[in-house]
């Protein structure tokens, strides 16, 4: 077989994987109910680098918070081992299949940041276990909150997260010493179920701006059929206003304050989201300041926006990791369970913390620990 042939093959294959997995999504259950659950079981997951000093203060944090629902046994707080990058190089599994077993037993997860093996860190291509965990799990929707209510900021980020390039990011090929090429993938059920998402949410809060957010000038199939998708669903809900932007302008616009009042909810492809929503926690004061949420039909993982921040632990100043960010997604988690109250309570915390304590992560200021202490003073 010529060399070029190989490839075709590769690409072919790339081609039978997602027409599987389409319809595997076609074939997927329905919503779970979890208001019907006698106990809702919550896997908390340390993950790498400053992960266990933030989950530590987070799960002292809701141990606290809920001490009636885990003593009467409605809440269950289950701590997952395994999925470090140790373990997961030493398994050579981006999640172990162990590890995958005790979280599918979960209903939500709540999950401290993982370390993603980069190109010429000497360690071997382990896939991203946050895009394994979006893949295998059917997390189609990342969810991520912004506001800034002294300057009239008030955005959700509606990010696809099982498509675009990362469906694929593991299975680009080097032609040769020349030539890279790597894949992007849009589906209309992927794209339509965030769309949906995103519309039911604009309308259950008051019919809120939707902004969907593209390069289809330029990614005129992938990002044209995500773009044209949308403006389908968009047609449903005649009530709320809908506008398009390319990737590169909203980038601009974010920051530019005669447009950035304007912007509510915003739908994005999976790579554009990734990069927009740490431009927007930025503009909220840091990406340790920011929580999200990963939305399926059956489970959800909540989680910080930011990753395991090696550099702070290689340079001894992890204590000074900012928890907020994963208190912020277990508000979202506590919320998306219908636990408005605790949600509330401890969102009032958070915003108290975040007012009285300096927390810039560069090894001055607040410690976790400090937070932990002011937020369970608080409770
Ligand atoms: P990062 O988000 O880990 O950290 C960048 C910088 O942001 C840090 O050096 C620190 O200065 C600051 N920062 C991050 N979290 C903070 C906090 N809680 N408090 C105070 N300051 C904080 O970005 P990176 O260094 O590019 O990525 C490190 C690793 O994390 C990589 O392996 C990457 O793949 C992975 N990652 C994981 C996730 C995830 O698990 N969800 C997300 C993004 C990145």
């Amino acid at each position: 077989m010529s060399e070029v042939m190989s490839y075709a093959e590769h690409f072919a294959k790339i081609v039978e994987d997602q027409l599987a997995r389409v319809e595997a999504m076609k074939n997927a259950h329905g919503a779970q109910d979890l208001a019907s659950k006698e106990t809702i079981v919550i896997g908390t997951i340390d993950g790498d680098g400053i992960g266990p000093i933030i989950m530590d203060a987070c799960r002292q944090i809701l141990e606290k918070l809920l001490e009636v629902e885990l003593a009467s046994g409605q809440v269950e707080l289950r701590r997952i081992e395994g999925l470090t990058i140790e373990n997961r190089i030493a398994k050579m599994e981006t999640v172990p299949a162990e590890v995958l077993d005790q979280i599918r037993q979960c209903d939500l997860l709540l999950k401290g940041p993982t370390t993603t093996p980069g190109k010429g860190d000497g360690r071997p291509n382990l896939e991203s276990a946050n895009v394994t965990l979006r893949r295998e799990l059917d997390l189609f929707a990342n969810v991520r909150p912004v506001a800034i209510p002294e300057q009239g900021i008030d955005w959700i980020f509606y990010r696809e997260n099982t498509e675009g390039e990362y469906a694929l990011g593991s299975r680009g090929v080097d032609i040769n010493d020349d030539i890279s090429i790597d894949f992007k993938v849009t589906t209309t059920l992927g794209t339509t179920r965030l769309a949906r998402a995103a519309f039911e949410y604009a309308k259950n809060n008051g019919n809120k701006n939707v902004s969907i957010v593209t390069k289809a000038n330029i990614m005129k199939k992938t990002d044209g059929k995500f773009l044209s998708l949308c403006m389908d669903v968009a047609k449903d809900y005649p009530e709320i206003k809908v506008d398009d932007w390319y990737v590169d302008i909203m980038a601009a616009n974010l920051i530019n304050p005669l447009f950035n009042k304007n912007f509510n909810v915003v739908i994005l492809p999976n790579l554009y989201g990734d990069i927009i929503t740490d431009e927007a926690a930025q503009i909220q004061g840091g990406v340790g300041t920011a929580g999200s949420a990963n939305i399926g039909d059956r489970y959800a993982m909540f989680e910080a926006i930011h990753g395991s921040a090696p550099r702070m632990v290689a340079d001894g100043i992890a204590e000074y990791a900012n928890p907020a960010s994963l208190c912020r997604a277990a508000v979202m988690m506590l919320r998306h369970a219908a636990m408005t109250e605790p949600a509330e309570k401890l969102e009032r915390a958070l915003d108290a913390a975040a007012e009285a304590l300096d927390m810039p992560g560069d090894g001055t200021g607040n410690t976790a620990a400090d937070f932990t202490a002011f937020v369970l003073e608080r409770l």
